[in-house]
């Protein structure tokens, strides 16, 4: 697994992660809820009465390094590794966590089954909608609201404090390259983004970027909103046009007609942003 580290490093480089402050790898920000942020990845760490969750142990050397904190704040098992969704760059490292329950929504079996060459978890619980994990004092909802980026995706929420983590769903005032959003669904992402808006959060944790994200959470649900608007008006205009070909033929020119000089500001759009509108409209037009 060390041989791919350079790659994932290099790939978030190329994120250009946007860093908030997160002075050491593991913070508490709720009572027995922590945001680990380690080589470019965030994890959620819930410590119960009878055990601890995490997310995301991501690779093997982030698994490890995740272990060796954690001992410093408790000496309880880990007993629940749930991941967000099924991409290869997420899932790995859960060997080091060997008597866990490894949970992940049931959509991402198939896909694991096709890795040719990363390596990938023994998944041995999986849900449909919801499950819910008692860790004694500790309650941890894994939610799978839509499909969004992969066909698993799952975001997570704490009850006691409204703590959630999501992973690959919006950057701080940031767009992601086009090469990471190709199997995005961005109608499923808006869902679940909305949704999570809808919650509340008192803290969100991020799969590529430290601190509290909550703030950015609601912007980029506003921005996939504003997105979506957009992309569906202009298709009920080619549809209302009468031309059967009008929708397709948008489809193919759509990516070049739309801007949204509102969020121009934000890293990345001038590159990024047509991979957006035609994702969108993929999503809207084709179902993903
Ligand atoms: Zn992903």
């Amino acid at each position: 697994m060390k041989s791919y580290t350079p790659l994932i490093t290099a790939a978030l480089l190329s994120l250009g992660t946007t860093a908030q402050a997160q002075d050491k790898p593991l913070t508490e920000v709720a009572d027995g809820v922590f945001h680990f942020f380690a080589m470019g990845y965030s994890s959620m760490v819930v410590i119960g009465d009878n055990g601890v969750l995490i997310t995301d142990p991501s690779f093997t050397p982030r698994a490890e390094l995740l272990k060796a904190e954690l001992a410093n704040v408790t000496d309880k098992p880990v007993t629940h590794v749930a991941l967000s969704h099924e991409h290869f760059d997420h899932v790995g490292g859960t060997e080091i966590f060997e008597d866990a329950e490894i949970i992940m929504q049931e959509n991402g079996i198939d896909v694991l089954k096709l890795s040719p060459l990363m390596p990938v978890p023994v998944v041995n619980a999986t849900f449909d909608e919801i499950s819910t994990i008692d860790l004694g004092g500790q309650t941890v909802e894994l939610h799978h609201l839509a499909v969004a980026d992969g066909v698993a995706t799952t975001v997570a929420r704490v009850t006691e404090s409204n703590v959630v983590f999501s992973a690959d769903l919006y950057m701080p005032q940031e767009l992601s390259p086009h090469e990471f959003k190709e199997d995005t669904n961005f109608v499923g992402t808006s869902i679940t983004l909305n949704t999570m808006v809808d919650w509340a959060p008192s803290y969100a944790i991020n799969g590529h970027s430290s601190g509290n994200s909550v703030d950015a959470l609601k912007e980029n649900a506003e921005f996939l909103n504003a997105l979506q608007t957009e992309v569906e008006d202009r298709f009920k205009t080619a549809f209302a046009s009468g031309d059967p070909a009008a929708p397709w033929n948008l489809l193919f020119s759509i990516s070049g007609e739309v801007e949204m000089q509102e969020y121009s500001d934000w890293k990345n759009y001038e590159t990024a942003f047509p991979g957006y509108v035609r994702r969108m409209a993929l999503s809207v037009l084709h179902g993903g």
